[in-house]
């Protein structure tokens, strides 16, 4: 088990951070020449290997954390690669699907936070920007709530970011919105039937969907709108995307809804005129990955692996695959 502040780890950010260097620093055997590749759910600079921030791992209030460093510091015996588990996934996903190679596929993941990567197949690479990073849309400006009743507050501590209302947390905050808001629609729904059995409410929102209840189709409508906006966008600025990978554990649960009311979206208040002339072209896009719980430690591999081949110099620029 990772140590964590969301698991109720004990210790603050600084303790937590040893503990989680320890542990990956003892499970490494005595052996010269090892390599070890960590996939880690936090926003870092693939050049250096340094997390920005988890609020979920440490709290808000770690700053930047030297991670590989660290880890190196702890075992210089051993060569280490520390890589987001969003790249992971693009890594392994393109690993499962060889036929894909020549395509430039924006991979994203809809789960406790949301974030994408682009792999360009040009350069064989997923390019970073000057801090290391790319395709950190769940923290983005959202098209929906600034100013309104419906202002939601993102994870990160900002207001109205898309993760606010797209991932599984603002799904669950928007439906707790509604039921404040109207008691009656909310007590006919089968999101608000008194219990009959101990559900969470992930699973009793996926029964209300799976059965076409109304307020469920509606929450989820309007929690997807910001996200399928950031796609329009990005197709808007990149036509030459030839897919959008939709993955994480909101997409494992709901998928076929949440793609569903996406496209509506999409359809709705789509790329100017192509929407309308060429309806099939940028929904065509969107396909759902299959469930892959190893993809973290695939793709963190296969970085290592790459890593290996792959000059120094180069490696600093991109993530290469
Ligand atoms: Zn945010």
């Amino acid at each position: 088990l990772t140590p964590s502040i969301t698991n109720g780890s004990p210790g603050n950010g600084a303790t937590l951070v040893d503990a989680l260097i320890t542990a990956m620093a003892e499970v490494i055997p005595s052996r010269s020449g090892l390599s070890a590749a960590v996939s880690l759910g936090a926003a870092l600079d693939h050049r250096n290997g340094a997390v920005y921030g988890s609020a979920p791992l440490w709290g808000a209030s770690e700053g930047v954390v030297k991670f590989k460093d660290l880890l190196e510091g702890r075992r210089p015996d051993v060569r280490w690669h520390v890589v987001n588990d969003v790249t992971a996934g693009l890594l392994a996903y393109r690993n499962r699907h060889p036929e894909l190679s020549g395509e430039k596929v924006l991979f994203v993941t809809v789960s406790s936070g949301i974030a994408a990567r682009t792999f360009d197949p040009q350069t064989a690479s997923i390019p970073l920007d000057a801090a290391g990073l790319q395709g950190e849309i769940g923290h983005l400006p959202s098209t929906r709530g600034f100013n309104t009743p419906e202002s939601q507050r993102c994870a990160c501590g900002a207001a109205d970011h898309i993760a606010a209302y797209s991932s599984g947390p603002g799904i669950k905050r928007l439906a707790e919105a509604w039921r404040d808001r109207d008691i009656d629609s909310w007590r006919r729904s089968v999101l608000g039937a008194p219990d009959t059995s101990p559900v969470t409410f992930e699973q009793a929102f996926s029964n209300a969907l799976d059965g076409g209840d109304r307020v469920a189709v509606e929450i989820l409508r309007t929690a997807v709108v910001p996200f399928a906006d950031v796609l329009t966008y990005a197709l808007t600025l990149d036509p030459s995307l030839d897919r959008i990978v939709l993955s994480g554990g909101v997409i494992d649960a709901i998928g076929g809804h949440y793609v569903t009311a996406v496209k509506e979206r999409m359809q709705a208040a789509g790329v100017f005129y192509t929407s309308e002339h060429e309806p099939e072209w940028a929904v065509g896009k969107l396909t759902i990955a299959e469930r892959s719980d190893g993809a973290g430690l695939i793709g963190a591999g296969l970085f290592a692996a790459e890593a290996s081949f792959t000059s120094a110099t180069r490696a600093m620029g991109s993530v290469s695959r």
